[in-house]
Parts: structure tokens; sequence; C-alpha cells
């Protein structure tokens, strides 16, 4: 479905990842862990068409997509869940629901859509986005997924400063997604949550590639040594 091939990619201050190749094949889920700063966002970044990689080739359903902007992407099925939410905060529920649904996705049917999925926040659909609480937040970001009418949904640490319970809820949310058909490609600090819905892991350290395998195949010093550098 999704295909990174030998990317190389980063910023002015240098490469931040260094000849990446990773799959998210169709209806699967696939967890991309590692410490701070490995360079997970800037992997998704690449992906969604937001940074162009100086090397390698970003693909979808088998179609070259490298250096094609997000919003051809976005139209092409794959939608990024931002971290840091990416809502606006001065704006209402329903405005925040009807600018998430892409150019050609009718807004009326995305309301409807997202609204089904979350009830809560059918009932807050006039309240400013950013008076809400920080996991009614979260579900108006995940909305995006819904509304989106996504091939392959890009999550970047969607549970990042939620309590447990509301981490509980979004899971169910993600897991409920992956039994659509949906592609997920998640980005997650709750590495055993993410095992437990993944069917493959890869282990991104200083922007290189360490595993890549199934969840039952991975060693528990594995995990460790990418996030705490082998200490
Ligand atoms: P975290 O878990 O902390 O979010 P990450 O694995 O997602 O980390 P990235 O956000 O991809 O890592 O960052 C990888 C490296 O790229 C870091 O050293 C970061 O400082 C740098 N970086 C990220 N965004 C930019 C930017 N816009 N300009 C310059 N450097 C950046």
């Amino acid at each position: 479905m999704l295909e990174l091939r030998n990317v190389s990619a980063g910023y002015e201050t240098g490469l931040v990842l260094r000849n990446v190749s990773l799959t998210v094949p169709k209806a699967s889920v696939v967890a991309l862990l590692g410490a701070n700063g490995a360079g997970k966002t800037t992997l998704l970044r690449v992906a969604s068409g937001q940074l162009s990689p100086v090397s390698g080739q970003v693909r979808l359903g088998g179609e070259d997509m490298t250096g094609k902007r997000s919003e051809k992407l976005a139209r092409r099925g794959v939608c990024h869940v931002p971290e840091g939410r990416g809502i606006f905060p001065s704006l209402t529920v329903a405005d925040n629901i009807r600018l998430q649904a892409p150019p050609g996705v009718d807004r009326r049917k995305a309301l409807k859509q997202a609204i089904q999925a979350f009830p809560r926040l059918g009932e807050r659909l006039e309240q400013r986005a950013g008076t809400m609480s920080g996991g009614e937040q979260q579900m108006l970001a995940l909305a995006r997924a819904y509304v989106c009418e996504p091939q392959v949904v890009l999550l970047d640490e969607v549970s990042m400063g939620l309590a447990p319970k509301i981490v509980d809820e979004i899971f169910v949310y993600l897991r409920q997604l992956a039994s659509t058909g949906i592609s997920l490609l998640v980005v997650e600090q709750y590495v055993a949550r993410a095992l437990e819905l993944a069917d493959y892991v890869y282990i991104l350290d200083r922007g290189r590639l360490t595993y890549v395998g199934e969840p039952s195949e991975i060693s528990e010093e594995a995990i460790a040594h990418s996030y705490l550098g082998g200490l």
C-alpha cells in the first residue's frame, strides 16, 4: 500500500533519516518505535508528502509519489494525524471537522461520519475546540481518520499526555479503524500497546532502521537498546 524505499531525508540542519525502507501493507498495522529524536515524526512527514526526501522513493499503491505535495497524497487516501493534535483551538468542533475533510469529500457527510465515530464530539459541535478536555481534543484529531476516507492513516503519538482511561479508548478506536481494512502506521510511546495492535514492527535508531519484524519475534533487549541507546 505505502512504501518508503531507501529514503534519506532531513532539514537544513542535516540528514535525519538514512536509507530507510519501510512497507505498510494493505489492511495491516505497522508500529514505528524509537527513542526521542530518532526520526519517527520526520518519517511520517515524508510518508505524507510534507517533506520531500533527499533521495529514495515514496510509493503508494505501486505508484511513485516522491516529491508530490501532501494535498495530492491526502486525495489519494493518505491521512496524517500529526503530533500535538493539529486542530484549530479557536474554531468550533464542527468547523474543525469540516476543515479536516480534504477537497472532494462532502463536508456534511464528513460531519456525520465523525459524530458517528465519536458521539461525544456530536454533543459539542458548537464548542471551541481549545476549551475541550485533552482526551476530547485528541478524539477531534482522530476524527480526521474517519472523515478523510483514507486508505492509510499515519498516527503520531496520539495518546501523548492522556490519562490511561482515555488511552484505552483511543486504542479501541484504532482497533476499530484497523478492522475496517484501513492500514495504519502508528508512532506510539506506549510500546506494549503498540505491539498488541501491530502486525509488523520497525525500530528506528538515530535515523536508521535497526529492526523489522513481527511483534511476537521482537526481543525486550532490542526494544531497550533502541530506547536507551544500549545503556
Ligand atoms: P520525538 O519522539 O521526540 O517526537 P522523533 O523520533 O519523532 O522524536 P523527529 O521529530 O523526527 O524525531 O526529529 C528527528 C531530528 O530532527 C531531531 O534531532 C530534531 O531536532 C530534528 N528536527 C525535527 N524537525 C526539524 C525541523 N523542522 N528543522 C530542523 N530539525 C528538525
